[in-house]
């Protein structure tokens, strides 16, 4: 089943069109693709081709015109069926940037070609080595020389850069300023990868717990059109933050996903699996914890519906979106952990696929979003104490 062609789409049909897509890649596959460390290029093909991964691109541009809860449902179907959307999902939360801040003509040169699935926007880069989480200290600059900007610097955890047509950049283009404050000064850009020279722009592929195409790119003088700006000169960081919202409600699904496919696997085994001649799940030590993964899951999912109703209302929506992605991830991780307890040793043999699902879902407690910041933003923000970071 391929994507529908508007907006008038039940939940139960999308979450049917990706199961269908998703059934005809098995664990078998997953594992596959995770010995070898390679890109999943043909579930990703087979997502853009039937039209989910454009699901946010109106109508106007040949895509779907969904909301942002309705993209959340896509991607929690894909690591629900036991997949990693991690393969795919920067396009649906960096499309935000572009749709709110991008000219007409940006729209119209890019737009089209992604929800025809002949250009892949699946590269984000913003942290660097030395800055970290603290987005404001980035060095990359961009350098503007006459009508183009020539970019210097370096990017760490690029997902996808090899996979994608298209990079949405964060670069420093100033300094701070007293007027604006310490966000002030960054800028946004779409650089064209398939168009970057390889001594201006290399991109080293870095080895990691999970496979999740991740890499360093180095820029040395890349030189970007100036109409590659998105929006402003220095208001690149504003613009980023935009986004993050949507990737929190995103991120929330994927764990909600990877939650109930642990509980499912669980469940199922716990039923089945026979020791001291009657079934592990009857034993409460082994079922309370999955119950608990259970009530967190759908606890979770409220707040990430919650959060995903007033982003598609307009309406401010961070400290919900916040909050969806920390107790999502902390449901799924829960899960993940009762899960491979339920199977025992069984839960450590490659086969099982709950190793491979363990290792994808420990990532959300760390990006792109660290549990820490959240906390430490609901703190401040929220709670008014005082500021931490
Ligand atoms: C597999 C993978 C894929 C990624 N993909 C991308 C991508 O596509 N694009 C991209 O731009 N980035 C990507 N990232 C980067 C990711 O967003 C960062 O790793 C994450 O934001 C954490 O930043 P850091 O690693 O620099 O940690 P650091 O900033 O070094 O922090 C380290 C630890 O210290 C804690 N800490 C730091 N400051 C405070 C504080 N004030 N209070 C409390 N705790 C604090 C943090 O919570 C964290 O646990 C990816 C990372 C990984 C591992």
């Amino acid at each position: 089943m391929s994507a529908p062609a508007t907006a008038e789409v039940t939940e139960q049909e999308l979450r049917e069109g990706v199961r269908e897509l998703c059934a005809r890649y098995p664990g078998a596959y997953w594992r596959q693709v995770d010995a070898e460390d390679a890109y999943p290029s043909e579930f990703v093909d087979a997502m853009t081709k039937a039209g989910w991964l454009a699901a946010l691109v109106p109508e106007e541009y040949g895509g779907a015109g969904l909301g942002i809860g309705h993209a959340a449902v896509i991607l929690e179907e894909v690591n629900r069926s036991g997949g990693n959307a991690g393969a795919c999902h920067a396009q649906m939360y960096i499309m935000g940037t572009l749709l709110r801040h991008g000219s007409d003509e940006q729209k119209q040169r890019y737009l089209p070609g992604i929800a025809q699935g002949e250009l892949r926007l699946q590269a984000f880069g913003v942290t660097e080595p030395d800055a970290g989480l603290d987005t404001t200290q980035i060095r990359t600059r961009a350098r503007r020389d006459d009508d183009r900007y020539v970019v210097s610097g370096q990017k760490i955890w690029t997902s996808r850069a090899e996979h994608s047509d298209l990079m949405l950049l964060l670069a420093r283009t100033s300094e701070p300023d007293e007027e604006h404050g310490r966000w002030y000064g960054l800028s946004t850009f779409i650089v064209d990868l398939r168009e970057a020279p390889t001594d201006r722009l290399r991109i080293v592929p870095i080895e990691t717990m999970l496979n999740h195409s991740t890499t360093e790119v180095f820029f040395d003088d890349l030189e970007i059109p100036v109409e590659n700006r998105i929006g402003e000169e220095g208001m690149g960081f504003r613009y980023i933050l935009d986004g993050m919202n949507a990737e929190r409600i995103l991120l929330a699904a994927e764990c909600v996903g990877d939650g109930r496919w642990f509980l499912e696997r669980a469940t199922e085994h716990a039923r089945e699996r026979v020791v001291f001649d009657r079934p592990i799940g009857q034993n409460q030590g082994v079922a309370f914890p999955l119950a608990w993964a259970y009530a967190r899951i759908e606890a979770a999912d409220l707040m990430r519906r919650h959060a995903a109703d007033l982003y598609e209302r307009g309406e401010k929506c961070a400290p919900q979106a916040n909050m969806a992605k920390l107790l999502a991830a902390d449901a799924s991780w829960e899960a993940a952990n009762a899960c491979l307890d339920t199977h025992g040793g069984l839960g450590f043999a490659r086969e099982f696929d709950v190793e491979r699902k363990f290792r994808e879902t420990r990532l959300y407690q760390v990006a792109p979003i660290s549990t820490n910041m959240v906390l430490a933003y609901l703190a401040q923000n929220v709670l008014g104490l005082p500021r931490s970071y």
